[in-house]
C-alpha cells in the first residue's frame, strides 16, 4: 500500500480547451471546434496505482536486499512517488541519483529508506519470515499438549491484509485478532510471542469458553509477551510475574484449561 496515494482526483482532471469559440457560436464550415472540460483518461485509478506501486517496490526490494538494484526501477519507483504520492524529500533524491546512475550505493540506500516506510515484504519475498512461525508454532503447540490439549494445529495463510498474515488455526478455528505479520517473523523471539497469542485466539474461539493458558497459581489468564529477552507466558496476579517460557509450560505442574 501506499500512504497518501490517492486517485486521480482533482490532480487527474485536465481541462482540455480546443481553439477559442465565441460563445455559444460554432464558426459554420469551419472544422468542428468546441470546448471539452474532461477528465484525464490516461490518469490511473487507486488500485492500479497500488498495483504499480508494488510491481516497483517488489523489484526495487529484491534489487536492494540482493545488491542488483536497476537504477531504472529506482527511478521509476521515486517517480511514482513524487508524482502521486505527498511531497518527500528522499524521493526527490532518489529521482535524481537513479537518473544519473553512477553512485549505485548511495542509490540502493536511498531505495532501502523510500521502501523502509512504505514496503512490508510478504511471505513470498522472504519465506524466512514463514519459517520462523513455522518453528514458533511448533513450540507453542508443546505448551498446548502440556494443557491436555490436542489439535490439530497449523498455520494459514489468507490474503485479507497486504502482504497477507498467516493465522493459527486450532481444530480448525482461527483467532479473531487478525493473526500475525510476515513482520513478526523477523526474529524467533518476536515470532513466538506473536505465534503463541495467535494460537491462544483460536484456541479460546474453539472451545468457546475456556480461557488457555490459565496461570497454575492465581487461576488468571497468561498473555504472551517478551520478558528479559525471552517469550514468556505471564501472569498478571500479584504485580505480574513469569510462569514459564513458551514452549516450556511442560515444567508447570496441575496447569490444565479453565472451563
Ligand atoms: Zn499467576
Amino acid at each position: 500500500m501506499l500512504p497518501g496515494m490517492r486517485p486521480a482526483g482533482i490532480r487527474g482532471m485536465m481541462a482540455v480547451m480546443n481553439g477559442k469559440p465565441l460563445p455559444g457560436e460554432v464558426p459554420s464550415g469551419a472544422p468542428r471546434q468546441r470546448r471539452m472540460f474532461q477528465s484525464d483518461p490516461g490518469a490511473p485509478t487507486a488500485g492500479q496505482l497500488d498495483a504499480e506501486f508494488d510491481r516497483l517496490a517488489r523489484q526495487a526490494y529484491v534489487g536492494v536486499r540482493d545488491d542488483v538494484l536497476d537504477p531504472e526501477v529506482a527511478f521509476d519507483l521515486a517517480c511514482l512517488l513524487l508524482k502521486w504520492g505527498p511531497p518527500d524529500p528522499l524521493a526527490g533524491e532518489l529521482a535524481e541519483r537513479s537518473a544519473e546512475g553512477t553512485d549505485r550505493e548511495r542509490i540502493a540506500d536511498l531505495a532501502r529508506q523510500v521502501l523502509a516506510a512504505r514496503f512490508e515484504p510478504g511471505f513470498d519475498l522472504e519465506p524466512v519470515l514463514l519459517e520462523r512461525l513455522e518453528q514458533a508454532l511448533e513450540v507453542v503447540t508443546v505448551d498446548l499438549e502440556a494443557t491436555g490439549l490436542e489439535g490439530p494445529v497449523r498455520l494459514v495463510i489468507t490474503d485479507w491484509h497486504d502482504p497477507p498474515h498467516a493465522y493459527a488455526e486450532f481444530r480448525g478455528v482461527w483467532g479473531t485478532a487478525g493473526g500475525t505479520s510476515p513482520a513478526d517473523g523477523a526474529a524467533p523471539l518476536s515470532a513466538l510471542v506473536a505465534i503463541a497469542g495467535d494460537l491462544q485466539e483460536a484456541v479460546m474461539e474453539a472451545l468457546w469458553g475456556t480461557v488457555w493458558p490459565v496461570c497454575p497459581g492465581h487461576n488468571l489468564g497468561a498473555h504472551a509477551r517478551e520478558y528479559e529477552n525471552a517469550a514468556v507466558w505471564w501472569c498478571n496476579g500479584d504485580g505480574g510475574h513469569v510462569i514459564a517460557a513458551i514452549g516450556h509450560w511442560d515444567r508447570l505442574a496441575g496447569a490444565l484449561p479453565r472451563s
